[in-house]
């Protein structure tokens, strides 16, 4: 843990569940022990966000998965900043690899987003993370770099940002990056900050750590100096599995 602030575990679940299961899986965390030294966010799809954010019970904060561009209006389909604030929901997820790589969402796009929820006062995951071939290819910190600028150039402050390194062959695939390479790419995360934002913001943003994360891996995982916390999607969606990820702070 180098970032200042608390560990952070975010739980993402992405297009998955229904009434039922969702009842069950907020039940099982409202019945869970959380460390209290962690910020713990979930992340259910839209239409249950609102059932999620009336029924959690404890310190969980609820995030989006997605938001649109601007003020809301003509934009079919879309969820808005202020909507998603109207019924409590605190956080978002931008720039997910499914978003950049199947809907096509890219870095210009991704920024306008961040700059527009930061400005309303929601937090960002901003997710960020290098493709199978990008990494063989050697151009792993390139890409992160890249993706990590096209934020910073909007963004109006990083005070309500928390940066989410996803390798994106290691999401949903079971092949978790080793603490060595997460590590590896978080602390040139964090000197990319240093040398491109402040000094201040490098030090206190945390930068969390996403794709295959499990019940089992994580412990290593967060002894990692850089390693702030874990944006978790499959093993999010058990309460008890999920609860082991949030409690491996060390
Ligand atoms: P995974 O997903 O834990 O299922 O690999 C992580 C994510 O996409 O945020």
């Amino acid at each position: 843990m180098a970032g200042s602030g608390k560990f952070f575990v975010g739980g993402n679940w992405k297009c998955n569940g229904t009434k039922d299961s969702i009842t069950k899986l907020v039940s099982d965390l409202n019945s869970t022990k959380l460390e209290t030294d962690v910020d713990v966010v979930v992340s259910p799809p839209f239409v249950y966000l609102d059932q999620v954010t009336a029924s959690l019970t404890g310190r969980i904060e609820v995030s989006a998965q997605n938001s649109w561009i601007g003020k809301g209006g003509a934009f079919t389909g879309e969820i808005s900043v202020e909507q998603l604030k109207d019924i409590g929901c605190k956080w978002v997820i931008l720039g997910h690899s499914e978003r950049r790589h199947i809907i096509g969402e890219d870095d210009q796009f991704i920024g306008k987003k961040a700059a527009y929820a930061l400005n309303e006062g929601l937090g960002v995951i901003a997710c960020i993370g290098e493709l199978l071939e990008e990494r063989e290819a050697g151009k792993t910190f390139d890409v992160c770099f890249q993706q990590l600028k096209a934020f910073a150039d909007v963004v109006p402050s990083w005070d309500n940002i928390v940066i989410a390194y996803e390798p994106v062959w290691a999401i949903g695939t079971g092949k978790v990056a080793t603490p060595q390479q997460a590590q590896e790419v978080h602390v040139a995360v964090r000197d990319w900050l240093k040398k491109n934002v402040s000094e201040e913001v490098a030090s206190k943003t945390r930068i969390i750590y996403g794709g295959s994360v499990n019940g089992s891996n994580c412990a290593e995982l967060a002894k990692q100096e850089d390693i702030d916390g874990f944006l978790v999607g499959g093993a999010s969606l058990k309460g008890p599995e999920f609860a082991t990820i949030v409690n491996s702070v060390t």
